[in-house]
């Protein structure tokens, strides 16, 4: 399940409605999670996972915010954050133990699901 749940993230396949209707056929290409705090913002995996602000507070729970962080700290780029993440890989690109990768398949799957309770029923 969480195996799926990155993998979908990393061929750029999520759920989220930009790529493909959601079940209840909604397609949207702006973020429909943050437009009312922040005005049109193009929605794609990277803007839910690094910037949404509708879900900041998860991300911060979840600690998804501290990696980037902690990646932009010693001058990695979004890009390259973003992949290590998805990826299973450490700040510096080495490589995490599975179990680690499978949680953020865990905090993914939470923040996907937080962000489409804010505006998909
Ligand atoms: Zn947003």
């Amino acid at each position: 399940m969480l195996n799926q749940v990155l993998t979908m993230w990393i061929v750029d396949q999520q759920r989220l409605g930009n790529k493909a209707p959601r079940p209840n056929g909604a397609r949207v290409t702006d973020c429909p999670a943050c437009k009312h705090l922040v005005g049109r913002c193009r929605l794609s995996a990277r803007h839910v996972l690094e910037d949404c602000v509708a879900v900041r507070a998860a991300r911060e729970r979840l600690g998804i915010n501290a990696f980037f962080f902690d990646c932009e700290e010693i001058g990695v780029d979004a890009a390259d954050a973003f992949y290590y993440y998805l990826n299973g890989m450490d700040i510096r690109g080495g490589e995490i133990p599975v179990s680690f990768h499978l949680l953020r398949g865990d905090a993914i799957l939470e923040l996907q699901e937080e962000w489409l309770a804010q505006w998909d029923s």
